[in-house]
C-alpha cells in the first residue's frame, strides 16, 4: 500500500466511524432503553419497555426495539449493555446476574445476530458507560480512566489508552464487591460481607440512614418520622433541610464512596474518576475531591480529577453502540 492509499483508507475510516449509527440497548434490571446513536449522541427518541422476566421474554423485547428502530434509521450493528460479567467475544452473560434471572449462560450475540443479520456487541453495562464516556469526552489517548456507576449497586469500567481492560476472566471492574471493612457488618447481594457497595450504593446509604434513625424520636430527626419512607430522595432532602442526621449519613456516605476510590487510585494511578449514574446528582463533588485527596499518596492525588459524567444516562447506550461500531470498522478496514 503507498501513502495515498493509505491517506484515502484513513479519510474512509474517519467519514464510516463519524457517519455510521447503530442501536444502543442498555439493559438494567427493571428496564430496557434504545435509541440510535452517532456521532457520540443520540439521534433518536429513546424507547423505553419495562424489562420482562426470562431469557426468552428479554430477547423477545431486545428484537422488538431493533425492530422499531431499523423502521426509520439504517443501522451498522447493535450494541447491548447488560448488567452481568459479559464475556464481550462470544457475547454471552457469564455471571452474576442476580437482577436478571435466568439471563446468566444466554447466547446474547449469537441469537440476535442470526434473527436481525446485523452485527451484535454484547458488553457489561458499566463497561459500556466507561467506554461511552471515554469516547464523547475525547479521552482516549488519556492512560487510565475509570467510570463509577453509582446506582443500586456499584459499576466500574477501565479503559486504558482508549481500550476497556477486561480482565483474564471478563470480571475486572467488579469493583462493587472490594471490601472495605473486616467488621461482617453489611451482607452484600453477592454473599460476601462489607462489599464496596453495601455502603456507598444507594442501597448502602440508605441502610446507613437506617443504622443512624434506629432508635430515635421523630423530634430529633425528620428520618425517624413513622410515615417517612427511607430511600435516597428523601434522605438528600432532609439533608437539604438541615437535618442533622441526615447530614451525617450523607457525610457518611462520601467517606464510604471515597474508601472504595481510594483502593482504584492506588491500583490503577487513573488520570480521571467520571462519576456517572441515577446517584452522581447527588454527589458533592467538592468534598469527595478533599477527602479522596486526604487518604491518597500524594504522587497518586496530584493530577487525580474526580468529574461528574458528561452523557448521564445515555452513556450506556452510547457506548454498547460505540462498541459495534468500531467492531464493524476495524472488519471494514481488514
Ligand atoms: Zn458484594
Amino acid at each position: 500500500m503507498n501513502s495515498t492509499d493509505g491517506l484515502c483508507s484513513r479519510d474512509l475510516d474517519s467519514v464510516i466511524k463519524t457517519k455510521m449509527s447503530a442501536l444502543g440497548i442498555d439493559l438494567g434490571g427493571t428496564k430496557l432503553s434504545a435509541a440510535v446513536v452517532c456521532e457520540h449522541k443520540l439521534v433518536s427518541e429513546t424507547r423505553q419497555l419495562p424489562t420482562p422476566s426470562g431469557a426468552q421474554n428479554i430477547i423477545a423485547s431486545i428484537l422488538e426495539l431493533i425492530d422499531h428502530f431499523r423502521g426509520e434509521h439504517l443501522l451498522a450493528g447493535v450494541g447491548i449493555a447488560t448488567a452481568g460479567i459479559v464475556n464481550a467475544q462470544t457475547g454471552e452473560v457469564v455471571g452474576s446476574t442476580g437482577n436478571l434471572p435466568g439471563w446468566e449462560g444466554t447466547p446474547i450475540k449469537t441469537i440476535i445476530e442470526g434473527r436481525t443479520m446485523l452485527p451484535v456487541h454484547v458488553e457489561n453495562d458499566a463497561n459500556a458507560a466507561a467506554y461511552g464516556e471515554c469516547r464523547a469526552g475525547h479521552l482516549e489517548g488519556k492512560e487510565c480512566i475509570v467510570a463509577v456507576t453509582l446506582g443500586t449497586g456499584i459499576g466500574v469500567g477501565i479503559v486504558l489508552k482508549g481500550q476497556l481492560y477486561r480482565g483474564a476472566h471478563w470480571a475486572a471492574g467488579e469493583c462493587g464487591h472490594i471490601r472495605i471493612s473486616m467488621d461482617n457488618r453489611r451482607l452484600c447481594t453477592c454473599g460476601l460481607w462489607d462489599c464496596w457497595e453495601a455502603y456507598a450504593s444507594g442501597r448502602g446509604l440508605k441502610a446507613t440512614a437506617e443504622e443512624m434513625v434506629a432508635g430515635l424520636r421523630p423530634d430529633q430527626s425528620q428520618l425517624a418520622h413513622a410515615a417517612c419512607e427511607l430511600d435516597t430522595r428523601t434522605i438528600v432532602q432532609a439533608a437539604k433541610n438541615g437535618d442533622t442526621v441526615a447530614k451525617r449519613a450523607m457525610l457518611l456516605w462520601h467517606e464510604h464512596i471515597c474508601n472504595g476510590l481510594v483502593c482504584l487510585a492506588h491500583t490503577l494511578d487513573p488520570d480521571c474518576f467520571l462519576v456517572t449514574g441515577g446517584l452522581s446528582q447527588v454527589v458533592d463533588f467538592p468534598l469527595l475531591r478533599e477527602l479522596v485527596a486526604d487518604r491518597t499518596l500524594s504522587r497518586v492525588c496530584e493530577k487525580l480529577e474526580i468529574h461528574p459524567s458528561i452523557l448521564g444516562e445515555a452513556a450506556g447506550m452510547i457506548g454498547a453502540a460505540y462498541l459495534v461500531l468500531d467492531s464493524v470498522v476495524e472488519r471494514i478496514g481488514h
